[in-house]
């Protein structure tokens, strides 16, 4: 008979976490038998929901009503919440006057809109490494593919050359990461945006990873636009931001097309419809809009304000030291680096392990241990497969994909703990 293995202290909101988040204590059952409480170390790809988003969630839900359409008391309200929401993320995202905050369902679906709104005959310029939603949207323009670089140095000056090599006068996007979403590595994002700004280039910032670990203020990067998702934000799925600039989002093709994005619509004597489109958000927000979910983030954005994001640094930072010390300590065990050991980084890391698939490491630490982490390429094949390929240069047989441990304001020290311990 297999020990059965009991929580004995529940982990509770107080623990010794500065953002208490739902599910810290979620029994879960192990291959040995028994129970333990969940690990949720895979908050890279969706974080647990905190627990202010969910009782701001609960709060709104007895007076649930659309927004921008009705006439009824309770969908004023919904209303008056609804733009409220979107004043808290401008300020939460230090937006500029003349910025736009969109409302979208995730960052992928913000990158999209915006590669919708980009001028005719924009240049993109963005990196291999980049998660595919910064890669792959912009198909319909021009795009210069960077090669994955190994320091800060190389990325400005491959943006610097490629930036420079483009015919004069022809507008363009550099898309820029905040932190990789494979090696948690922050990159030099002014030193970049300062390349881009001497270039005549826009800047779009993917801050999927970087939102919910550092602040993010628009002004203060000098970034055109900026991109997150809630999911990862400590709020609900279906729910994201795309703010910044809003000159070409008010003159671009609205995103979709519909109810809620016009001013005018009206049949002309020839039998056309004549459309005028709305200049604000509202131009890119057509249907009824997903009102839990931006109430939602703007909770998001109001609990990482009051815990501050120097006690959510110092606590992930605790975190990662104890991971990667741990990890390192384990022969076989290579971390993965885009910049060397020593960058700066997030709450996440991906290693291999040395003669073990990854997939079935991170089986073994979910049915051993009660430990969630994510197995694969994490949405960023170019690069994975040339940190892989790098490995097996240096005569390590490598394995085909890599295991990725992340974590987050809301993560207990013991959750990190278990995974090296
Ligand atoms: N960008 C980065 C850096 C990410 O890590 C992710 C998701 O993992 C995305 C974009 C896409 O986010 P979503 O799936 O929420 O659209």
């Amino acid at each position: 008979q297999a020990p059965c293995i009991t929580v004995s202290t529940p982990l509770s909101a107080s623990l010794d976490v500065p953002l208490p988040v739902l599910g810290a204590d979620v029994l879960v059952p192990l291959a040995s038998g028994g129970q333990i409480d969940y690990a949720a170390l895979d908050c890279a790809a969706s974080a647990p929901a905190a627990r202010a988003v969910w009782d701001e969630v609960a709060a709104f839900a007895p007076h649930y009503a659309g927004v921008h359409r009705g006439a009824g008391q309770l969908s004023l309200r919904a209303t008056e919440l609804f733009e409220r929401s979107r004043a808290e993320v401008a300020a939460f995202l230090g937006c500029r006057p003349g910025d736009q905050v969109v409302f979208t369902r995730s960052t992928t679906d913000s990158l999209n809109l915006l590669a919708g709104a980009l001028p005719e005959g924009t240049r993109v310029f963005a990196f291999a490494s980049e998660h595919h939603a910064l890669l792959l949207p912009w198909r319909r323009h021009p795009l210069t593919c960077l090669p994955v670089p190994r320091s800060a140095a190389e990325a400005v000056r491959a943006v610097d050359e490629a930036l420079a090599a483009r015919p004069a006068g022809t507008p363009a996007l550099l898309c820029v990461t905040g932190a990789s979403n494979v090696t948690g590595e922050l990159w030099p994002v002014r030193e970049l945006v300062a390349v881009a700004r001497r270039h005549g280039a826009r800047v779009v910032l993917d801050a999927a990873q970087l939102a919910p670990h550092r602040a993010v203020d628009l002004g203060e990067l000098d970034v055109d636009w900026v991109a997150f998702s809630g999911h990862k934000l400590y709020a609900p799925f279906g729910s994201g931001v795309l703010a910044g600039r809003g000159d070409w989002l008010s003159e671009a093709e609205p995103y979709l097309a519909g109810g809620g994005a016009t001013r005018v619509v009206t049949r002309g004597s020839d039998g056309r419809l004549a459309v005028e489109w709305a200049r604000d958000e509202a131009r890119h927000e057509a249907g009824s809009p997903n009102v839990i979910g931006a109430l939602a983030v703007a909770a998001a954005c109001r609990a990482l304000a009051a815990v501050g994001f120097e006690a959510i640094e110092a606590h992930e930072r605790r975190l990662l030291g104890v991971v990667r010390e741990g990890l390192a300590s384990v022969p076989g065990v290579r971390e993965l680096s885009l910049f060397g050991s020593g960058a700066d980084r997030v709450a996440v890391v991906s290693f291999t392990v040395a003669g073990r698939e990854a997939a079935d490491a991170a089986r073994e630490l979910s049915e051993r241990y009660g430990i969630g982490v994510r197995a694969g390429m994490f949405c960023a094949q170019p690069l994975v497969r040339e940190l892989l390929d790098a490995e097996a240069d240096a005569g390590c047989e490598g394995p085909e994909a890599a295991v990725r441990v992340s974590f987050g304001a809301g993560t207990p020290l013991a959750h990190a703990e278990r995974l090296v311990l």
